[in-house]
């Protein structure tokens, strides 16, 4: 069996759900399909998330533009004033959750309502193809990725996920199945999600518990490119690409494929193909394992709006391994990132998603150890595979407040 995965903008609009069907069409293996909210609905959610639980009368007008443009698209792939049932049902659904009052628990909330992105998405497509010709299976994958109940950013039961998987995913009676990326549940069937962007993760979860022969993420791009072709002119696309080599990319913030999907492939020896839904005959990117060397061009990669914080001990002593040990266990608790960290003699800097923190909180924390200075609206500057030229020109013109290389990567952390 294989695994196919399709991102926001495979499935934006009527003409892309069209085309899905005509790439599945030409298929006839068994396969899982995971999908992802349509288009921009995910970032939709999440304001309504905050109106509901801010509650705010605001939270019926967003889910005014949920059911509308969901709708708009039903009406044009089913003919006018035609929605289909199961999707009408997920709507009420959501509008009786919103109904009532929130908990106290802002990611458990979160994870409870954001999950209507993806089951309405998947039930579209599903409805699309049985009318379309191309009978297929939904799934609510609820059902099988199995987690614990850390909202938001769950961790898989792998062993229970398998065992799941296997029971849902037979082939016995179909050959297609469609359903969710991104979520899961806990063993009390409370919802759950596995962070954003997290449908990429799904994908890999069902390849390696069903030992599925490819993974395939479907994108609109024609596989993976030396740089994001939104930030850099002159991309080239790369043929082939090793697990680590992948690693290295999503890793540093190549948004191309989420971080989290390559060790299940790589555990499992599962080779993951990148192509694109615009033009699927061509052959996109293949990621496995790659034991000569390869020649590739300096692959770049760029993250942008991030926090540089250096701390400093007050009484002047050295960073110590305690100190580093401190400062990281309170912000895993707090479950913020740290995208790198460097240390001098006194010096411990730390690169964070500035979108993630709350500044205030986090610097009064941290206050009574160490005196503080910070910077934001950064950009961290990843070269993999860098030349000298290559180095020269990156940083022409650049203020550089940190820097870091090793044999094949160079990073420099810029203001924006
Ligand atoms: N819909 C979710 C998001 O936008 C998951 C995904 O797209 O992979 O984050
Ligand atoms: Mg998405």
């Amino acid at each position: 069996m294989n695994v196919f995965k399709f991102g926001g903008a495979s499935v934006k609009d009527a003409d892309a759900v069209r085309n899905l069907a005509k790439i599945l069409n030409a298929y006839n293996t068994n396969l899982v399909v995971v999908i992802s909210a349509m288009g921009k609905t995910t970032d939709l959610l999440e304001t309504l998330v905050k109106a509901y639980f801010d509650e705010k009368d605001q939270k019926w007008d967003i889910l005014g533009l949920f059911k509308s443009y969901h709708t708009e698209i039903c009406h044009q792939l089913f003919g006018e004033g035609v929605t289909p049932k199961p999707v009408l049902n997920h709507f009420e659904e959501l509008e009786e959750k919103l109904d009532k009052a929130p908990s106290l628990d802002y990611n458990f909330e979160y994870d409870q309502i954001i999950c209507f992105g993806e089951l309405v998405s998947t039930q579209i497509v599903s409805e699309y193809l049985n009318v379309a010709g191309k009978p297929s299976q939904w799934v609510d994958v609820r059902t099988c990725i199995r987690t614990d109940d850390l909202h938001r950013d769950a961790n898989i039961d792998w062993e229970l996920t398998g065992e799941l998987c296997k029971q849902v995913f037979t082939f016995n009676e179909n050959n297609l199945y469609i359903t969710q990326g991104f979520i899961g549940s806990t063993p009390a069937n409370l919802t759950t999600t596995l962070g954003r962007e997290g449908s990429d993760f799904t994908a890999a979860i069902i390849g390696n518990v069903l030992d599925a022969e490819s993974v395939s993420f479907w994108k609109d791009v024609p596989g993976v490119l030396s740089a994001d072709p939104k930030k850099m002119e002159n991309t080239t696309k790369i043929d082939a690409l090793s697990y680590r080599e992948a690693v290295e990319m999503t890793h540093s913030g190549a948004k191309i494929i989420h971080p989290k999907t390559m060790k299940p492939l790589h555990n499992k020896g599962i080779p993951l193909y990148v192509k694109s839904f615009l033009s699927p005959d061509d052959p996109g990117t293949v990621i496995q394992a790659i034991d000569h060397k390869i020649e590739l061009p300096p692959i770049f990669i760029i993250r942008e709006n991030l926090a540089l914080i250096t701390l400093s001990p007050k009484d002047f002593s050295f960073i110590s391994i305690e100190d580093i040990d401190r400062v990281v266990n309170f912000l895993i608790e707090n479950r913020v990132k740290v995208t790198l960290m460097q240390q001098s003699a006194i010096d411990l800097n730390l690169v964070l998603d500035a979108g993630e923190a709350d500044w205030n909180w986090l610097l009064e924390e941290l206050e009574p150890f160490y005196s503080i200075r910070y910077n934001t609206g950064l950009t961290l500057i990843t070269i993999r595979h860098y030349t000298e030229e290559v180095l020269d020109w990156m940083v022409k013109e650049k203020d550089i407040y940190l820097e870091q290389h090793s044999r094949l990567t160079a990073r420099m952390l810029v203001k924006s």
